[in-house]
């Protein structure tokens, strides 16, 4: 299921590069089907598949905001060695579906990047003729400083080395710059601080028309997260500053009319924070 976003003015569309149901546990180790079945019954045929499956999506959130065309999370992207086979060589469509979108590669101005994880900068660069280059030449790529040093200072990975092809490139070009994680993008968005999956990992914030909607990046991965926010990732730096945020943010959005839209939700994509009784859950927006 793909749907856009209006929030006040602004469109923002997914272009999805991958997605489908998965065993949560590779996401949220607490997140096996029958826990999930038995915990989470609120988010059958919704965000979750019937069999208790997690519904999730590798996507790029794309808007045009203040005479902006911008580009949040760049997915994995083709021809790059990854450790995780899922995700190693890929050859997909991205570019062609982007265009599709309304956002052809040179007409992009901005990029932003929530985190520097292998699947938010994929398509930052594409191969050509043997080397990495940026994908939207034209545009100013925005990483969060502390984002950056944390990354460039743990070295690569074994069997992939993402800063040094998918971030690096960028800076060399001389078309990234380090921002601060509140940077203000524009009169419509905003990165706010959710640090704890990264050191300087950014959400961001869009308003319009006194609407507001906010992409989470990976502060948290699924919808169940809202109801269980001490299901961490494995991949939290730092799970108890992740598993903070999570609460905080949870706290700033239920009840509100803010629309949450999830960097990796699958199904309807986001939705209204919601309380029912002593807990939390997401529930599809109109
Ligand atoms: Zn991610």
């Amino acid at each position: 299921m793909k749907r856009t976003w209006l929030v006040g003015d602004i469109e923002i569309v997914p272009v999805i590069e991958a997605e489908g149901p998965t065993v949560g546990t590779f996401m949220l180790p607490d997140a096996d089907p029958a826990a999930v079945l038995e915990r989470h019954g609120w988010a059958v045929g919704s965000f979750v598949a019937p069999d208790g499956r997690l519904l999730t999506r590798i996507q790029a959130l794309c808007l045009e905001a203040d005479g902006a065309k911008i580009i949040v999370d760049t997915c994995v992207g083709n021809h790059k060695t990854r450790a995780n086979p899922f995700w190693d060589s890929l050859e997909l469509p991205f570019l062609e579906d982007l265009a599709a979108a309304g956002f052809p590669r040179r007409d992009v101005d901005v990029v932003i990047c929530t985190h520097l994880h292998v699947d938010h900068v994929g398509w930052n660069t594409m191969l050509v003729d043997g080397e990495w280059v940026p994908t939207f030449p034209n545009a100013e790529y925005l990483f969060v400083g502390e984002e950056f040093a944390h990354w460039a200072a743990e070295g690569p990975e074994p069997g992939q080395d993402v800063q040094a092809d998918s971030v690096q490139p960028v800076v060399d070009a001389g078309l990234a710059r380090m921002v601060p994680p509140d940077h203000v993008v524009g009169p419509s968005v905003r990165l706010t601080p959710t640090p704890g999956h990264t050191p300087g990992h950014a959400s961001v914030v869009i308003a319009s028309a006194g609407r507001e909607a906010v992409i989470t990046g990976d502060l948290m991965h699924h919808a169940v997260q809202v109801a269980t926010p001490h299901w961490g990732s494995g991949f939290d730096v730092d799970s108890d500053m992740a598993l903070a945020t999570r609460r905080a943010f949870i706290d700033r959005y239920a009840d509100t009319d803010t629309t949450v839209i999830g960097t990796h939700f699958g199904g309807p994509g986001g939705g209204r924070i919601i309380t029912v009784g002593d807990e939390h859950r997401l529930v599809p927006a109109g």
